[in-house]
């Protein structure tokens, strides 16, 4: 079935859920080279007010590294809702992180050059996007390494990513704490997002009759919507933001 663009209009019931590389910004060849268009943050908060509050990032990215992109302590799951933030309250949702589990994946991935291993609070992410040669030699290293560790630990894979992570990294588990609280409660969520860790929000929003938006052209996508690229998300972000308060609530393919 072919994805529906969204609707064009916002009614002012949402909550907006937005995950941030590779749908809110482009993705670069470092994480750490990305940039932000100098119109989004000031979208973002024209949206927030609209949505009386509830818009919050939803991302892979340590907490730190959402806010090294978008300063202001917004509501964010960061670490894949691992670190969790309300009203500038962070509730960390994660047993403290297996150090050694870090030390084994550096050490084997210095054998494959290419491959940057990002260090976070609650996991470790191996990128092999300048040598995909080596994605199954990380994915067997980190599927090892889970194997090996004293404590349950899941594998979360990306765009050119494979990451180690607890359990409690899973986007649509982080999406159900902020729809279960104010000002969240009750609204009709939103959640767009561009990978396969994005698949467990697509599925979250779709059980509470909200709207799942794929950036992107993946075919396997529990989505419902679909924007081609992270500047289509933005341009339709600033269409909501522009357009006076709707109360309808009809998708226009
Ligand atoms: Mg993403």
């Amino acid at each position: 079935m072919p994805l529906l663009a969204p609707p064009s209009e916002a009614p002012m019931n949402w909550a907006l859920f937005l995950d941030i590389d590779g749908t809110l910004l482009d993705l670069a060849p470092k994480p750490g080279d990305v940039v932000v268009p100098r119109t989004l943050p000031p979208c973002l908060e024209t949206l927030r007010r609209r949505f009386g509050g509830a818009l919050a990032l939803v991302s892979g990215r340590a907490l730190a590294g959402v806010d090294r992109l978008f300063p202001g302590g917004h509501d964010a799951a960061g670490s894949h809702g691992v670190e969790w933030r309300l009203a500038g309250a962070t509730t960390v949702l994660a047993d403290p992180w297996p150090d050694e589990v870090t030390a084994m994946v550096e050490a084997e991935a210095a054998l494959l050059p290419g491959i940057l291993v990002e260090r976070k609070p609650r996991s470790v992410a191996l990128h092999y996007r300048n040598a995909p040669e080596y994605e199954p030699a990380v994915k067997a290293l980190a599927e090892a390494a889970i194997r090996n560790a004293g404590t349950p630990l899941r594998l979360l894979e990306g765009k050119a990513v494979i990451e180690i992570a607890p359990p409690e990294a899973d986007k649509g588990m982080a999406i159900d704490r902020f729809m279960r609280v104010p000002p969240y409660a009750g609204r009709r969520p939103v959640f767009a997002g561009d990978d396969i860790t994005d698949e467990g929000g697509f599925a979250a929003v779709n059980r509470l009759d909200g709207l799942s938006l794929h950036v992107g052209r993946s075919l396997a996508t529990k989505a419902h919507f679909r924007l081609s690229t992270p500047a289509s998300l933005r341009r339709w972000l600033i269409r909501l933001d522009q357009a006076p308060g709707g109360t309808s609530d009809h998708a226009h393919p």
